[in-house]
C-alpha cells in the first residue's frame, strides 16, 4: 500500500503536468478497444495531429505503460500511483494516449515469459507506439478448441519455416507483428506441440485479407503465412511450451475487454451529467421526456436497473484490484469479468436501440442521422463481444471447472 501523503504529491504533479502537456485539441476525444482512438505502429494516422504530440510526450515521461519498468520504456508507477495518474487523466478529459494489443497483451507476457533481448527489443517500441501488434491465435477449424491449431512451423536451421492461414485476426491490416500460436510438434498431445511465436508482418510471405463484419467495417482479417522464415530466437519461452503463454496472454486480453466495456476505463466515463446519463438523454430525445422523470416508467426501470448493474460491476472489478497484491496476473476470475461485461455491453447497446425506435434500424439513407446510423451499427458490432477473446459459453465452462471446481 503507497503512502497516502506520497500519493496527494503525485496527484499534484500528475495534474500539473497533464495540464501543461496535453493539447486542447485531444481533450474529450473517445478511444475504444474497438479501434477509436490512438493506436500507434508504423501505418498509425493521428486525428488530430495533436495526438502525435500527446502520444510522444506521454511516452517521453513513461506514462504510456505507466507501470512497465522504466528501462522498459515504462513509467516505473505502483499500482496506486497508476490509479491516481488514470483519475488525474480522467479528470482533465484527456484520452489514453496509446491502446492496442502491444500495451495490453503482448507487453505484459513479455515481461512475466519473454528473454531479455526480447524485452530490450519489444517493450520500448510498444511503449513509444512505434510498432502495433495483432494476435494470431484463432484458426478455420480452430476457435473455442484452440489447442485443434494447425499452423505449422518446421526447424530449419535457427530459423522456423511457417505455413498456415490465421482468422479472425483483428485489425491485420494495420499491424506491424503478430504474436501467433503455431504446431511444433504434431506428434505431441495437442496442447504440448504448440509454441508461441513472434512474427514480423513484414516477412515474406505474409499476407491478409480483410474480411466485414455485420456492422459494415472490417476490422478483422484473414492472414495467410507462406513459407514464413521466423528466427528461433523469437519464440517466447520454450519450443512446444506456447499453450501456458497463450493462456496467460487470454487472461491479459480478458482483463483488457473487462475493462473496456465497464470495468475501469468505462466506468469513469459513465458518469452522470447534470442532463442525466447518456441513455436518460437519449430516451429524452426519442420523446421518452416528461420535465423532470422519464414518462415511461418500464424504461425508467431498465435504465436505473442497467446503470446501477454498470455501476456495481465498475465498483467490483476496482476491489478486485485493489486486492490484488503487487505483480497480480489474471487468473481464472477474469473470465468472470469478461463474461459480465460484455453481456452488460450487449444489454446496452440493445436498450439504446429499442430506445431510438425505428430509427435505431437505420443502415443507411436521408432518413436517419449519422449518430442514428453509428447506433445501428454499434449495436451489431456489440454481438460479437461474447464470441471475441473466447466466447461466453467457453468462459462460463472456465468458470465452472477451475474457479467452482465443478466435476467436467
Ligand atoms: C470481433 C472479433 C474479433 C476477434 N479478434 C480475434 C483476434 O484478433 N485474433 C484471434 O486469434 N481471434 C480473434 N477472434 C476470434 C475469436 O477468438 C473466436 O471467434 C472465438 O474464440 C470462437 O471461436 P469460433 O468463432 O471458431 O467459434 P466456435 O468455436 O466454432 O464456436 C461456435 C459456438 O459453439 C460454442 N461452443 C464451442 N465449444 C463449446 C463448448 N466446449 N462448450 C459450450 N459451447 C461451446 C461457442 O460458444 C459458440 O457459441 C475474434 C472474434 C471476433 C468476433
Amino acid at each position: 500500500m503507497s503512502d497516502p501523503t506520497d500519493l496527494e504529491a503525485f496527484r499534484r504533479e500528475a495534474r500539473q503536468w497533464i495540464e501543461a502537456n496535453a493539447p486542447p485539441e485531444i481533450r474529450g476525444l473517445e478511444s475504444s478497444i474497438e479501434g477509436a482512438g490512438n493506436w500507434g505502429g508504423r501505418r498509425a494516422t493521428f486525428d488530430p495531429p495533436e495526438m502525435k504530440v500527446w502520444m510522444e510526450r506521454m511516452a517521453e515521461r513513461g506514462w504510456t505503460a505507466p507501470t512497465w519498468p522504466t528501462e522498459y520504456g515504462g513509467g516505473g508507477l505502483s499500482k496506486d500511483h497508476a490509479k491516481v495518474l488514470g483519475q488525474e487523466l480522467a479528470r482533465a478529459k484527456a484520452p489514453p494516449a496509446l491502446m492496442g494489443f502491444g500495451l495490453e497483451m503482448i507487453g505484459p507476457t513479455l515481461l512475466q515469459f519473454g528473454t531479455e533481448e526480447q524485452k530490450d527489443l519489444h517493450l520500448p517500441k510498444i511503449a513509444r507506439g512505434e510498432i502495433r501488434w495483432c494476435q494470431g491465435y484463432s484458426e478455420p477449424d480452430a476457435g473455442s478448441d484452440l489447442a485443434s491449431l494447425q499452423m505449422k512451423a518446421v526447424r530449419d536451421g535457427d530459423d522456423f519455416i511457417v505455413n498456415g492461414t490465421k482468422v479472425w485476426t483483428s485489425y491485420g491490416d494495420l499491424s506491424d507483428w503478430i504474436f501467433c500460436l503455431v504446431r511444433t510438434d504434431p506428434e505431441a498431445k495437442k496442447q504440448e506441440g504448440i509454441t508461441f511465436l513472434l512474427i514480423d508482418m513484414d516477412a515474406p510471405g505474409v499476407s491478409v485479407k480483410p474480411i466485414q463484419l455485420i456492422s459494415g467495417k472490417s476490422p478483422f482479417c484473414e492472414t495467410r503465412f507462406d513459407d514464413v522464415r521466423v528466427p528461433v530466437a523469437n519464440v517466447v519461452s520454450e519450443i512446444d511450451a506456447g499453450w501456458t503463454v497463450a493462456k496467460a496472454l487470454l487472461g491479459y486480453e480478458r482483463e483488457m475487454i473487462a475493462d473496456a466495456f465497464g470495468g475501469s476505463r468505462s466506468g469513469s466515463k459513465k458518469k452522470t451529467t447534470g442532463q442525466g446519463s447518456r441513455l436518460v438523454q437519449l430516451a429524452r430525445h426519442y420523446g421518452f421526456g416528461n420535465g423532470g422523470a422519464l414518462s415511461d416508467g418500464v424504461l425508467r426501470d431498465e435504465i436505473a436497473r442497467l446503470e446501477m448493474d454498470e455501476r456495481a460491476f465498475h465498483l467490483t472489478v476496482q476491489r478486485s484490484r485493489d486486492a490484488a497484491k503487487a505483480g497480480h496476473r489474471p487468473g481464472p476470475e477474469s473470465s468472470l469479468f469478461k463474461v459480465y461485461a460484455t453481456e452488460l455491453n450487449k444489454d446496452r447497446h440493445e436498450l439504446m436501440v429499442r430506445i431510438a425506435g425505428a430509427q435505431g434500424l437505420g443502415w443507411e439513407g436521408p432518413g436517419y442521422e449519422d449518430e442514428e446510423i453509428a447506433l445501428t451499427r454499434a449495436w451489431l458490432r456489440s454481438r460479437g463481444n461474447s464470441i471475441e477473446g473466447g466466447t461466453s459459453e467457453i468462459q462460463l465452462n472456465i468458470i465452472a471447472k477451475r474457479v467452482l471446481g465443478l466435476p467436467d
